[in-house]
């Protein structure tokens, strides 16, 4: 007899065993981790049978829903053939034709495609490929990177280096390579009446001057174009890149492009980059690539840097840098459906519709008195709660009033996950209009709940 595993079952075996990401485990005294046992479109199950709606793609990295049958049967096909082998001396088409395709649909001039398995890998790639890169044209000099501040890069250390979240940063300051902060575009912060454009425009003048003083130690610029995710999901208007793309050329520092959150439609556009018309040096992909479903990165970058490591191997200069899962076959072909959803169902397009409903169904929400801003940019929309809407004061952190929103949200069935007091949606593009409605309906209800004992 198959005996039926409770959701209170797997939480205590889990916590036997188990350490959780990005969670004080004490924490899970008062909350255990929610045990899921199926999941399809939008919609996770319990053990209990409880259903919730994700809106936040699973961190961000699901597309097309939970159980795809286009996604599953593409990895199926390629399990009864090839489920791995190392890309070091070795390739297979999967990871020829996905090479192809990404050339083909990235910023032009995007020639090259290096892969790992996550975005922090990525991230570090990026780094290693532009230092290297200046060592070999024979400037060693240029070894710092700039970061903007607020931003958010991955976990590990060098990636966490040109993070600027204190929360994931501060711990590890001894550990990390000093990088120079220019301010962030993040217009939240904006004057009331000033306009985004306006905004990023004035924040770009520190970026320049950094760039002018201090170009010759400087390898590269990072960014996440338009949207600083894991930073509260805090939005720029595209003006701030094309400047930066321009500085970048005028003082010969490369631009690194994070598109691990906003690549793949979230901001509305294929690549974000897209809406300044830029193209980067390095662009960082990850998370949506696989449609969220396998482990996959990749840097793309420039034929000319590529070139500066091309000469033969005693020379040494070569890019000597691995995982052992780069480039796995059953993730470059979950790509491979990702990218061909994309080509057949018209979805930048279709998410127009979806952003305008989400845009819709949270219109009202600015005349909340603990509201002090909702911001959109295509299908990622934030919500920010603060204690004074006039000043912008946001509750003491230590309240955690996000995390009440985000229980009492779980019992009505919506997986919302606030970062602090921001509740954002970052829903799969299979969500419909119905859906959207009850996320939105659910978020405000959330808000009233955490501020019940403030107002
Ligand atoms: C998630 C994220 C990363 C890190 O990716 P992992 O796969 O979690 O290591 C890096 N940059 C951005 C912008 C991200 O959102």
């Amino acid at each position: 007899m198959i005996t039926q595993l409770s959701n209170a079952d797997l939480a205590q075996r889990d916590r036997n065993v188990l350490w959780h990401p990005c969670t004080q485990m004490k924490d899970h005294e008062a909350w255990p981790p929610i045990p899921i046992k199926r999941a399809e479109g939008v919609w996770l199950e319990d053990h209990d049978g409880h259903r919730y709606l994700d809106a936040i793609s699973s961190w961000w990295v699901n597309l097309f829903g939970h159980a795809n049958p286009r996604i599953n049967q593409a990895i199926a096909d390629q399990l009864g053939t090839l489920e791995q082998v190392m890309l070091s001396g070795f390739t297979h088409e999967p990871v020829v034709r996905l090479s192809e395709r990404l050339v083909e649909i990235t910023p032009t001039g995007l020639d090259r495609c290096f892969f790992a398995d996550n975005g922090s890998c990525a991230v570090e790639i990026a780094m290693k490929m532009s230092f290297h890169y200046w060592l070999n044209c024979g400037k060693p000099g240029k070894k710092r990177f700039v970061n903007l501040a607020n931003a958010y890069h991955g976990e590990t250390l060098g990636a966490l280096s040109v993070c600027d979240v204190p929360l994931y940063k501060k711990t590890y300051g001894p550990l990390l390579l000093d990088v120079i902060t220019a301010p962030s575009p993040d217009c939240y912060h904006r004057e009331a009446g000033q306009s985004w454009e306006d905004f990023s425009r004035q924040q770009f003048v520190e970026m320049e001057k950094i760039l002018a003083d201090q170009n010759e130690e400087i390898c590269a610029v990072i960014v996440e174009p338009l949207v600083q995710g894991a930073g509260f999901m805090r939005m720029y208007h595209p003006i701030y890149l094309k400047l930066l793309r321009e500085a970048c050329d005028k003082y010969d520092v490369h631009l690194i492009a994070d598109e691990i959150a906003t690549g793949f439609g979230r901001t509305g556009t294929l690549f974000a980059c897209e809406q300044a018309n830029i193209s980067p040096d390095f662009m960082c992909l990850s998370k949506g690539i696989t449609g969220g479903y396998l482990p996959l990165s990749t840097v793309l970058t420039r034929e000319n840097i590529y070139q500066a490591f091309y000469d033969d191997f005693t020379n040494l200069t070569g890019f000597l840098h691995s995982h052992s899962y780069t480039g796995n076959p059953l993730a470059c072909q979950a790509a491979h459906a990702t990218l061909d959803i994309f080509e057949q169902d018209n979805v930048i397009e279709n998410n127009k519709k979806l952003a305008a409903i989400m845009g819709q169904a949270t219109a009202s929400f600015v005349d909340h008195p603990n509201i002090a801003e909702v911001r959109q940019t295509g299908m990622i929309l934030a919500i920010e709660i603060v204690k004074n809407k006039q000043t912008k004061e946001p509750f003491p952190w230590q309240e955690r009033r996000g995390r009440k929103a985000f229980r009492y949200a779980m019992d009505q069935g919506v997986l919302l996950r606030p970062m602090g007091d921001v509740i954002y949606f970052m829903p799969p593009y299979v969500i419909n209009e119905e859906e959207i409605k009850l996320m939105a309906k659910v978020a405000l209800e959330s808000i009233d709940h955490a501020l019940k004992d403030k107002r």
